[in-house]
């Protein structure tokens, strides 16, 4: 049993162990509490890579968390923290298991899947697209005369706009769902254990700005971290992100609504507690629902937040919360903030970036962390799922930040090799040339994800 002087433990869940989970366990270290991982990485040996981690498997969350309540028996867990879609649900069963302040299943199960989230929230009055879900099996000609154009074709379980692509008119949804097909079908991807690949889902294309809201729920009462402004338009016909910039610069009166719709939705979805990262389009002031997840946001963007006098990260601020120690209610800083997710130009082997030391001389920008390594095969939207790094920048106000973000970008220049190369030097570079500053020593596969 815990004693009054036995430090809190933390179990961290991620299907990736890279330098998001080691942010999280950093903050939890310095906070002087223990950390666990739980992984799906490797499903069947624990601590294959020597950290520590736990496998599991998070497609059987019940499972998941019959392991996690072995490893509590052995040393107790405090609480449960999910990073990433993936192992929301495990986490939940793992709260109730060990009767851990979570949210519960339900809640967790309504997250799971886009459809099933979209039918909840369908069902509860919020605003949702039209939307419908079909069989890959099926016949394209017998689903067309359904299809709302513009439409978004979308996996269930996908996430980091992967596979997700607008299409405008027959020709263009044939073309989609064959491209997204061939993405589900892939290596990859029927090797990764996601659940619900055998169906799409199809949605009305909501036109509008897009906000993403960071989040903390309490015993069911949600906070709003955050919200950030997505400046570029997001049009399609994919959806890589690019520019993130908090506070918001939309009028006082539509925030509030924003804020008021994530309420609804929390509600209606049954979360409670933890972390929230969610989507919204404003269409005349209105918000409509894109997606909620009781996960904090992903890659390094929860870098852009920082809160209270100490200037704590979101990462130590959720990991406060969890663990019940003081310091969770801290404000957000005043300072303008912003993240760019650099873009992937095209598919293609990473080699190196041009332009570094000068982007990071970009006035308002804070760092620029490259997360391809050199040699990586990275693919652009809509088979991409991860981005080549982070810009981040602070500045009094979010036009500055915004255009600090498009600045620095403007004078990277990524060089890509087609050709696969015939040797692996034994350390990569970030630059052409140039000092390769504070590389992160992400393992292959756990490269940047929203
Ligand atoms: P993911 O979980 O993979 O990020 P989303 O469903 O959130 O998938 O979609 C990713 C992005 O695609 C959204 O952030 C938005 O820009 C765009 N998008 C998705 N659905 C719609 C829609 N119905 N209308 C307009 N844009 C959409």
């Amino acid at each position: 049993m815990a004693g009054a002087s036995q430090p809190k433990r933390l179990l961290i869940l991620s299907s990736k162990l890279g330098y998001q989970s080691r942010s999280f366990a950093e903050a939890a270290r310095r906070l002087g509490a223990e950390v666990a991982f739980g992984t799906d990485r490797c499903r069947k040996v624990d601590n294959l890579w020597g950290d520590g981690a736990l496998a599991l498997r998070f497609e059987n969350p019940e499972a998941a968390a019959e392991a996690v309540a072995r490893l509590a028996s052995e040393t107790p867990i405090d609480a449960v923290l999910a990073l990433g879609d993936q192992p929301t649900l495990a986490a939940a069963h793992a709260a109730a298991r060990l009767g851990l302040t979570g949210n519960p299943v339900e809640g967790a199960w309504n997250c799971r899947t886009k459809l099933r989230q979209r039918q909840v929230l369908r069902a509860a009055g919020l605003p949702v697209p039209e939307f419908f879900a079909f069989r890959l099996d099926e016949l394209l000609e017998e689903i067309l005369p359904r299809v709302p154009f513009p439409c978004v074709v979308k996996p269930l379980t996908l996430s980091a706009s992967q596979g997700v692509v607008r299409a405008d008119n027959p020709a263009a949804f044939t073309a989609a769902v064959g491209r997204v097909r061939a993405l589900i079908q892939s290596p990859p991807l029927t090797s990764s254990h996601r659940t619900d690949l055998d169906r799409l889902l199809v949605e009305s294309y909501i036109p509008g700005r897009e906000v993403a809201v960071e989040g903390l729920m309490t015993a069911g009462r949600l906070r709003v971290l955050a919200v950030f402004d997505k400046p570029d338009p997001l049009e399609g016909p994919f959806f890589e992100e690019t520019i993130y910039v908090t506070p918001s610069r939309l009028p006082a009166e539509v925030q509030s609504a924003i804020a008021d719709c994530a309420a609804r939705s929390v509600a209606a979805l049954g979360l409670t507690d933890g972390p929230l990262h969610a989507e919204f389009r404003i269409q005349e002031g209105k918000p409509w629902v894109l997606e909620l997840q009781p996960r904090p946001i992903g890659g390094l963007c929860a870098r852009a937040l920082r809160f209270g006098p100490d200037r704590i990260g979101l990462e130590e601020l959720l990991v406060r919360h969890a663990l019940g120690f003081p310091g969770a209610g801290a404000e957000r800083e005043v300072e303008a903030s912003g993240v760019m997710m650099i873009p992937v130009p095209r598919s293609g082997i990473f080699d190196c970036v041009d332009g570094l030391d000068e982007a990071r001389a970009t006035p308002a920008v804070t760092e620029i962390e490259i997360t391809a390594r050199r040699h990586d095969p990275v693919l652009a939207w809509p088979e991409g799922s991860s981005y080549l790094g982070f810009i981040f920048a602070r500045a009094q106000d979010p036009a500055r930040v915004e255009q600090a973000l498009r600045q620095a970008h403007a004078r990277l220049r990524f060089v890509f090799s087609s050709e696969l190369p015939v040797e692996h030097p034994a350390a990569p570079r970030a630059g052409c040339g140039e000092s390769p500053r504070r590389r992160p020593a992400a393992a292959k596969g756990s490269r940047a994800r929203r």
